[in-house]
């Protein structure tokens, strides 16, 4: 079998789930370029956990976990099926450190990509959460156990922002990033191109780094997947904007 690229998507508004834009566009664009995943491991910002958790539904639930946006965005569904036996391989690798909520299911960091990237919803999809008790080098770590699983035609998606700062939101200046907005964003891909993975890892040493990520959940998915991919893996930087001042949509697709 063919090693799986891995792919990290920088998913912003929960609208884009419904809307058709550039970076819709570019998630289509980029999808066509994987070869059919047997299974879609999806590291989600939105699965925030104290602990490190997995479902194995045969049906992932639809988790609406946003608040104040149009009915239209509470209808959208994604009738894919979950894949407990990609549950069963995490649970035997992560030995006793992640455990089953069937509580959760695919939220829309998940879903709002992936209507777009497999509108077909026929690959089954598990999300793995982001254990908030841990640091950013455990979830680069976490990511290296998981690059076995590229052999086996698993698709790793880590699905966050690099630069997510919504205090910092700006409504005049949408289709642009601030000044420390572009800074890091580029600050990250720089580093990514040239395998500084040390320099992610510790952003909050960079400028920017306290604006661009003033919690750590939509950054964190970002370092699953470098954890994931080898430095001879070749990196496409795709989508890669900030708008609204203090999102960045950069998406990297490895391998
Ligand atoms: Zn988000």
């Amino acid at each position: 079998m063919i090693r799986m690229p891995v792919c990290f998507v920088g998913h912003g508004s929960p609208m884009n789930a419904i809307e058709e834009n550039e970076f819709t566009e570019g998630w289509k664009a980029v999808s066509k370029k994987i070869p059919t995943p047997k299974a879609i491991l999806m590291i989600s910002a939105h699965w925030y956990t104290r602990g490190s958790f997995t479902t194995d539904a045969k049906t992932p639930k639809m988790i609406y976990d946003m608040y104040g946006f149009p009915s239209e965005l509470y209808q959208v569904q994604y009738p894919c099926p979950g894949s407990p036996e990609l549950a069963k391989k995490l649970l035997a690798l992560f030995k006793g450190k992640v455990s089953i909520d069937n509580h959760w299911g695919l939220d829309h960091g998940a879903w709002s990509v992936l209507v777009h990237m497999f509108p077909k919803h026929d690959i089954p999809v598990v999300q793995l959460s982001i254990d908030g008790t841990l640091g950013m080098n455990d979830h680069y770590e976490i990511g290296r156990q998981l690059q076995s699983m590229r052999d086996e035609g698993i698709l790793i998606i880590g699905s966050g922002n690099v630069v997510h700062n919504l205090r910092q939101v700006d409504w005049n200046n949408i289709g642009r990033g601030s000044l420390w907005a572009d800074r890091f964003d580029l600050f990250v891909k720089n580093a990514i191109l040239h395998h500084e993975t040390d320099l992610v890892i510790h952003y909050e040493k960079s400028p920017g780094g306290a604006y661009a990520v003033p919690t750590p959940d939509h950054y964190a998915p970002l370092l699953y997947v470098l954890g994931a991919s080898t430095p001879d893996d070749p990196i496409q930087v795709f989508n890669e904007k900030r708008t609204m001042g203090s999102l960045s949509m950069t998406s990297y697709l490895i391998g």
